[in-house]
Parts: structure tokens; sequence; C-alpha cells
């Protein structure tokens, strides 16, 4: 599922009585398309008239980026909220995610059974479960190898590196064809993207299945011409 403002309020509320005696006062929620963070507590710093640095201006966002469990998303909001405890109240801690961190994760986690860990960012495994799911066009080449195996590469929409990579790859005495294809289907998300000589080496029926819908375009080596 994907978060939305009003569901992370609404839990946010929750947590916040369950787990902080409804302590917290409420802040504004964004959502961000990061891919860098699942969530991130944000505020600004100032020196008080006493030389202290006080934070304020505390904003919460979540990245809506990947498609993660709702107990994902509700432990990216409990652990944001965490260290928006800790921000607001001025409490020290031996650094981002130390002692005093740690403490209250971990009691959190065995007084409400919750996974909370002291990682921003989307695991590996959660990463290939969830991978990007936006829409977006992209040019894929097919690649037929004598040796019977299937390679595939996303490149980028620019006709030059398009040409370059169709000409080269396709004079690869090991390459029988190379095809082109337009696609928005968001298995492709998953492969980099560039014009760098390469091939990621996939089951053919796989990556034909993604490319059933896709607009198949015709290249005679100088130009590409689309078929739709
Ligand atoms: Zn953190």
């Amino acid at each position: 599922m994907k978060a939305t403002v009003e569901y992370i309020e609404k839990k946010f509320e929750e947590f916040n009585r369950q787990m902080f005696a409804g302590k917290l006062p409420k802040l504004p929620i964004e959502l961000s398309n990061a891919k860098t963070f699942l969530g991130q507590c944000a505020f600004k710093k100032r020196l008080t008239v006493f030389g202290k640095v006080k934070l304020y201006d505390f904003r919460m966002r979540i990245s809506t980026r990947f498609d993660l469990t709702e107990r994902e998303i509700e432990d990216t909001i409990i652990h944001e909220m965490i260290h928006y405890y800790i921000g607001v109240n001025n409490l020290k801690d031996t650094s981002a995610h130390g002692q005093l961190f740690r403490q209250m994760m971990n009691s959190i986690n065995e007084r409400y059974g919750r996974s909370l860990t002291i990682s921003h960012k989307i695991t590996k495994q959660q990463k290939e479960e969830a991978h990007d799911t936006r829409q977006r066009w992209h040019v894929v080449a097919v690649i037929d190898f004598k040796n019977g195996k299937t390679g595939i590469k996303v490149l980028p929409r620019i006709v030059q590196r398009i040409l370059n990579y169709y000409n080269k790859v396709g004079a690869v005495s090991e390459v029988a064809a190379i095809r082109l294809y337009m696609s928005n289907d968001i298995f492709f998300n998953r492969y980099p993207n560039s014009g760098a000589l390469t091939a990621t080496f996939v089951e053919r029926e796989t990556a034909m299945s993604h490319l059933a819908d896709a607009e198949k375009l015709q290249c005679d080596g100088k130009r590409i011409i689309r078929t739709k």
C-alpha cells in the first residue's frame, strides 16, 4: 500500500496516544518521492539567547516511492516519531540513533510487538519485493545471443544513444539479433537506465511477457521509426 497524508495523520494520533502518552504536538506531514529514505524527521536549528541549540519547525516526511506493507509504513512512522520525541523535548542522545533512541525503540518493539530498526533505508529484501511502481516510458533493447541467451537493456530516450547502442551491440559477433521496444511496464524500472554497452541476461519468456503490449520500434541503423 501507499501512505496518504490523512493515513499518516491518523496513525500518528493513534501511536501518539498508545506509545507517547499523547504528548507529541501535531506536526506537518509531507509525502516524498525519495528513494534514499523511507522516512525522515526534518527540523531547523537555532541558537537561543543562552547559547543553547534549539530545534524547531519539525516536519515528518514519508516516502511513497516504494510499495510497502502497512506494517512497514507503521514502523517507519513510529521510527520518525521517536526522532521527533527526542528533538521536540530537547533530549540529548549519543548520536542520531544513539543510546536513548535505541532504548526507546527496543522498549516499543517489546511492549507493542513492533519490528522497528535503526535504518531509514529500505532493506535489500524490501527493495526486491517493493520495486519502484511509477509508470514511465522506457526504450528497451532485447538482444538475442547466438548461444540462445536473451539480454535486455533499458536505454535513455535519446536517439543518438539508442542508435549507438543498437549499432555497436548489433555488430558484436555473439549477437544474433537486436530489437527495440517502447514500453511503460513497471517491470523495467528495476534495470539501470544508461547508454553503456552492457546487457542483463533475463529469462526470455519473462521479458517478452512484459513486452507483449509494447510498441515495436523499427531501426535501420540511422533512424528509429515508431510503428504505432
Ligand atoms: Zn532514524
